[in-house]
C-alpha cells in the first residue's frame, strides 16, 4: 500500500460529542455510577422525546433485554409461539426461546423486506399468541396491516425498534403505535448510542411496573428509591426470579445528549442517502424503498442489492470495497440459514424465497454520521468502479 492510499472507511462510528463526554465525567464524580437519576432523566426525556403523555419508558442495558422484558411481562410461556421475520439479528428471536416459547419465522415483502403481513396471518395457529416486526433498516414495517391482524386473532405485538429512532408510520413516531410495546436499541452502531443500552416503551401501566421490577432482579423497588424514599433504606421485596437488565448512569448520561441530536443525526444520514440513491440511479442495483410520502426513515442501514446481470457478485462487490479500503457489511444472514435456527425448526431457504433471494444480492454500506461528504463520494465511486 503507497502512503497516498486513503485510511479504512470503517462501515459504522458512533458520533460522541463533548457534550455527552462531559456528562459521563460529571457522572463519574458524582459518585452514581449505576442506575439512578440521570436513568430516571432518560427515560423522561425519551417520553418526552416521542410526545405521548401516555407512554411509559422502562431504561435497560440493551435492545434484546427490552424485548425479553417485554414478552415475559405479556406472559409468553412454554407452549406458545411468537411469529416474527427471518430476517434479522438471531436478538429478535432468541428472547423468544428464552422464554421456553417457539418462534415461528416468516418470509418479507421483496420491496421493503419487512415482515410480510399476509405470510403472518398465514402462519397463525391456536398456539400464536404475540407477533415482532422489525423496522428493518429503519423504514417503518407496514403496521396498519400488522396491527389488524394482530386485532383479528387476539395476537399481542411487540415491535424491535432497533432500527427506528426517528422513525415515523403515518405520521406518527414509532414508539407512539398501538402495539403493546416497543424497544429500541443504543448499542454502538445504532442511530443513537449509549455504548450499550436501550428502551422499553408501552402504554400499559402494569406492562411497565412488571418490566421495570423484572430488570432488576425482581424486587419491588429499584436502587434509587432505596436510598431517597423514607421507607428504610434496607427494605425490599423480591416477588419473582428477575433479571439484571438496569441502564448504568454512566451509560444514560450518553443517552441525553445522544437523544437531543437524533434528529439532526437522522438528516445528516438522509442526506448520506440521496447521495447514495443519485450516484447509482444507473447502475444495475435495487436501492433501497423510500418511505411513504410525510414519513420519516431512520437510514440506521443503507442496503443495496445487486441486479440480475450485475457484473459481479456481493461477495466479489465487498472483496472490491474492502480492497478500496471501505468497509461494509451484510444485514442480514437470514434466521433460516443459521444452524440453531435451522435445525430446531427444520427450515429450508425454499420457505423464505424473498429473504433467500435478497440475502444473495445485498450488501449493506456505511452510513453514519462522521462521513463527510468526501467520504461518501468516496464509497460511491468505488461502487461504480465495481460496477460500472
Ligand atoms: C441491534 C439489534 C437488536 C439488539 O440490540 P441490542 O441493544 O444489541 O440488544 C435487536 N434487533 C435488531 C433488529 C437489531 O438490529
Amino acid at each position: 500500500m503507497s502512503d497516498a492510499s486513503p485510511p479504512f472507511l470503517p462501515f459504522a462510528l458512533p458520533e460522541i460529542g463533548d457534550d455527552e463526554i462531559a456528562e459521563v465525567v460529571d457522572t463519574l464524580r458524582s459518585g452514581w455510577v449505576t442506575t439512578g437519576p440521570k436513568a430516571r432523566r432518560f427515560e423522561a426525556d425519551f417520553a418526552a422525546f416521542l410526545g405521548d403523555p401516555g407512554l411509559h419508558c422502562v431504561a435497560v442495558n440493551s435492545a434484546t433485554a427490552g424485548l425479553h422484558l417485554a414478552l415475559e411481562a405479556l406472559g409468553i410461556a412454554p407452549g406458545d409461539e411468537v411469529i416474527t421475520t427471518t430476517h434479522t439479528f438471531t436478538a429478535t428471536a432468541e428472547v423468544v426461546r428464552y422464554l421456553g416459547a417457539d418462534v415461528k419465522l416468516v418470509d418479507v415483502d421483496p420491496a421493503t423486506l419487512n415482515i410480510d403481513p399476509a405470510a403472518v396471518e398465514a402462519a397463525i395457529t391456536p398456539r400464536t399468541k404475540a407477533l415482532i416486526p422489525v423496522h428493518y433498516a429503519g423504514l417503518a414495517a407496514d403496521m396498519p396491516a400488522l396491527l389488524a391482524v394482530a386485532r383479528r386473532h387476539g395476537l399481542k405485538v411487540v415491535e424491535d425498534a432497533a432500527h427506528a429512532l426517528p422513525t415515523t408510520c403515518g405520521g406518527a413516531l414509532v414508539g407512539t403505535l398501538a402495539s403493546d410495546a416497543t424497544v429500541f436499541s443504543f448499542y454502538a452502531n445504532k442511530t443513537i448510542t449509549t455504548g450499550e443500552g436501550g428502551m422499553l416503551v408501552t402504554r400499559d401501566a402494569a406492562l411497565a411496573k412488571r418490566a421495570q421490577v423484572m430488570r432488576l432482579h425482581g424486587m419491588n423497588r429499584d436502587a434509587f428509591d432505596r436510598f431517597t424514599a423514607k421507607v428504610p433504606s434496607w427494605y425490599y421485596e423480591i416477588v419473582a426470579p428477575g433479571f439484571k437488565y438496569n441502564l448504568t448512569d454512566i451509560a444514560a448520561a450518553l443517552g441525553l445528549h445522544q437523544l437531543k441530536k437524533a434528529h439532526a443525526f437522522r438528516e445528516r444520514r438522509a442526506a448520506i442517502a440521496a447521495r447514495y440513491d443519485a450516484a447509482f440511479a444507473d447502475l444495475p442495483v435495487l436501492r433501497p424503498p423510500q418511505p411513504r410520502a410525510g414519513d420519516l426513515h431512520a437510514w440506521h442501514l443503507y442496503v443495496l442489492r445487486l441486479a440480475d446481470g450485475a457484473p459481479c457478485t456481493r461477495d466479489e462487490l465487498v472483496e472490491r470495497l474492502f480492497a478500496a479500503g471501505i468497509g461494509c457489511s451484510v444485514h442480514y444472514i437470514p434466521l433460516h440459514l443459521h444452524p440453531y435456527w435451522r435445525e430446531r425448526y427444520a427450515l429450508t431457504p425454499a420457505m423464505f424465497p424473498h429473504s433467500q433471494h435478497a440475502y444473495e444480492r445485498m450488501l449493506s454500506l456505511p452510513i453514519y454520521t462522521r462521513m463527510d461528504d468526501a467520504d461518501v463520494e468516496r464509497v460511491a465511486a468505488a461502487v461504480r468502479t465495481a460496477l460500472g
